[in-house]
């Protein structure tokens, strides 16, 4: 592809190395009968191997001359989506679905919460920055909790699974990237608009206590025990059982 220019506002940096492909394509756990969607396909990278070893791929891309790049080369299991991954309606899939994707890094927490919001699949892989794969998976105490860590763990079980450096992409990212696997939960969230909310609220101010933080939320009584806590030394479970409170 010499005369493709690498879109930067588009997080294009195509894995290059066969093992590491290999590698996140088996972390999806690939069987036969498996629909997979893979987010931001590039220049087929993952495409092509999924394909050798599922049923079918569709093979979603904003960028219009690798959408053609895939459309001149993918095998005919492989369904190549032009279109804005944030505006892909999900309601045509199903059936046993699984989700990959390098992820665009400016985009990762709304494709994220699309499919959490979601729940038809069995599993997801994602490739995020390594950062942002440690808030996901960070848990209450530490200082790289928040409201992400939150919001993904009540939605999901979520593990980080593997980093991978730099230096197997094309052209190279800053930071090192990092592999996260997720399994479906069935969660005691019921409403997910109120929940995140009151998430949002209490890590807003992340040093104050839940009784000035939640103030307009939750009566001093209602938040008992949680009122002289902050929003960090709250486990997820805490979180859901103060989401319905009320
Ligand atoms: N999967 C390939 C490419 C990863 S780079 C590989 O691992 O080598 C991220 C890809 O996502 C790029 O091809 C980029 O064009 C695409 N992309 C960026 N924003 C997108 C969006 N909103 N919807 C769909 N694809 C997007």
């Amino acid at each position: 592809m010499t005369k493709h220019t690498f879109r930067k506002k588009w997080g294009q940096n195509f894995l290059q190395d066969p093992n590491i492909i290999r590698k996140i394509v088996a972390q999806l756990d690939p069987q036969p009968h498996d629909i997979v969607i893979e987010i931001g396909s590039g220049q087929g990278a993952l495409t092509f191997e999924l394909a050798k070893q599922v049923n079918t791929v569709h093979a979603v891309e904003i960028d219009p001359i690798l959408v053609d790049y895939l459309n001149e080369r993918a095998p005919e299991n492989v369904n190549v989506i032009h279109q804005d991954i944030l505006e892909l309606d999900l309601h045509q899939f199903s059936g046993d679905v699984k989700i990959i994707g390098n992820l665009p890094y400016n985009i990762t927490s709304p494709i994220m919460f699309k499919f959490l919001d979601w729940p038809v699949w069995s599993k997801m892989v994602f490739m995020t920055q390594r950062e942002v794969a440690q808030r996901i998976t960070s848990i209450h105490g530490n200082k790289t909790y928040g409201r992400l860590s939150v919001m993904t763990q009540a939605l999901s079980d979520v593990e980080l699974s593997f980093t991978v450096p730099k230096t197997v992409f094309f052209p190279q990212p800053d930071v090192t990237s990092a592999i996260l696997t997720f399994e479906p939960i069935s969660t005691s969230v019921t409403d997910l608009d109120h929940f995140s909310h009151v998430v949002k609220q209490a890590f807003g101010q992340r040093r104050k206590t839940l009784r000035n933080t939640l103030k307009g939320l939750f009566s001093a009584d209602e938040l008992g025990d949680f009122s002289g806590k902050r929003a960090e030394e709250l486990s997820v479970q805490d979180f859901i059982t103060l989401s319905t409170l009320k």
